[in-house]
């Protein structure tokens, strides 16, 4: 996808660069608890910190719906902001008005600030053009480095993207780059692996790729939704019975649009839901009243690997099985093993996102050997549902 500028087109030097970041980190104790979205959004920060730029970054913090709540202040993100970058960054105790301008007019070219929460005035989260005005006062560019954010049309994400010249940061760029090899140009065949609890959270995603992938792989929970359409009794299998129709549409669209659909032949059984329960793995038509599917079975896994092999991109979002709870996720371990095999090869293009899949990738121990990893969650599923999204559209129009 292209239409938006990347920093190679910016002059920065001595412009007041108002840069949009994901620094929602989590926190345990007051301290930031994990770096990943501050080591993202990093590059960005340090390129326009060397080109000359004074750097003011702007973020919104768990949900304070319009309030200045204390606790969801910036300030302790900003120490270990200083701290990855290993440079001072300064800190304004608002993000609008005299507590921004303030700080900003004491940086020289080349420093860092942050500001305060944008989601402690009520105008960030309606997409106020006050707001954004009041914002846009305080610098001469703006960057776009929220992915993650950008499925939001707010302020600070889409209104002042409309009132200042527009670029995207390079952790947005990787982003949009990864996911248009994917899903907007990909290398065919590309094989989708949806996984998770329901299918209910994911029906518009289900729609959207069966018309853009050639081999769609339905897993998890959400694969008894489907077996059980087709007739097959799951047992004490997690199972939406109310949706069965709604997965004999999806699969027959599917069929219609020249989309295959796998869906597993064995499973994992348990009768408890629990760390290391006894199990036994059997074809999906031979599960008992009492037992529950938690995960592909071998001959799946191994099914499933055989056919990734012959695929040029993989996209993937959601578990095969109740990864967290042991065994259950030798199934999606061992395809995400062959998938970061496949990869390294490079035979195969690897884009996965959303929750749960980064932390079963993680436990995998393939984060590191995909393509890409998103860490974006809901826009990275609006995304692969084939919404715009109003923060990326409003850097290209
Ligand atoms: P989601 O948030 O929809 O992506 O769902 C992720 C959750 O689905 C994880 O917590 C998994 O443990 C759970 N899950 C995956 N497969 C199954 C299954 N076969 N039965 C029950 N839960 C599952």
């Amino acid at each position: 996808m292209a239409g938006y500028k990347n920093l190679d087109a910016l002059e920065a030097k001595d412009k007041t660069v108002l840069v949009r970041v994901d620094l929602n980190v989590p926190m345990k104790d007051g301290n930031v608890s994990d770096f990943t979205r501050i080591q993202r959004v990093a590059p960005t920060i340090r390129e326009l910190s060397k080109s000359g730029a004074k750097v003011v970054l702007l973020s919104h913090f768990g949900r304070p719906k319009g309030q200045i709540v204390p606790e969801m202040s910036l300030e302790p993100v900003a120490n270990a902001l200083a701290s990855e970058l290993a440079m001072d960054v300064a800190f304004a105790s608002d993000c609008i008005g005299s507590g921004a301008a303030d700080t900003i007019s004491s940086l020289e070219g080349g420093d860092v600030a942050l500001l305060e929460n944008v989601r402690f005035h009520a105008g960030e989260e309606k997409n106020d053009p006050e707001f954004a005005a009041e914002l846009a006062k305080l610098g001469d560019i703006y960057v776009n480095d929220a992915f993650s954010c950008s499925h939001r049309a707010h302020a600070s994400t889409e209104a002042l993207a409309r009132l200042l010249p527009a670029y995207a940061g390079r952790n947005m760029e990787a982003e949009l780059s990864a996911l248009e090899a994917a899903l907007g140009a990909p290398k065919r065949p590309v094989m989708a692996i949806v996984g998770g609890a329901k299918i209910s959270t994911k029906l518009d995603l289900l729609f959207n790729l069966i018309e853009k992938v050639d081999t769609l792989v339905i897993g998890g929970g959400m694969a008894n939704t489907f077996l059980n359409a087709r007739g097959i009794d799951v047992g004490a299998s997690l199972c939406e019975h109310d949706l069965a129709d709604t997965a004999r549409e999806i699969l027959s669209k599917a069929e219609r649009v020249g989309c295959e659909v796998l869906l597993q032949e064995d499973a994992v059984l348990a009768k408890e839901f629990k760390a290391d329960a006894e199990n036994r793995t059997a074809p999906v038509t031979d599960v008992a009243s009492d037992e529950m599917m938690l995960d592909i079975g071998a001959k799946s896994a191994a099914q499933l690997k055989e056919k990734l092999a012959t695929c040029k991109t993989l996209i993937w979002n959601g578990p095969l099985g109740a990864f967290e709870i042991s065994p259950f996720g030798e199934g999606t371990f061992s395809v995400a093993r062959e998938a970061a095999q496949l990869t390294k090869s490079g035979a195969l293009i690897t884009v996965a996102g959303g929750g749960d899949t980064v932390a079963a990738l993680a436990n995998a121990g393939v984060s590191e050997e995909f393509t890409y990893i998103s860490t974006a969650g809901g826009a990275f599923l609006e995304w692969m549902e084939g919404k715009e999204l109003p923060g990326v559209k409003a850097l290209t129009t």
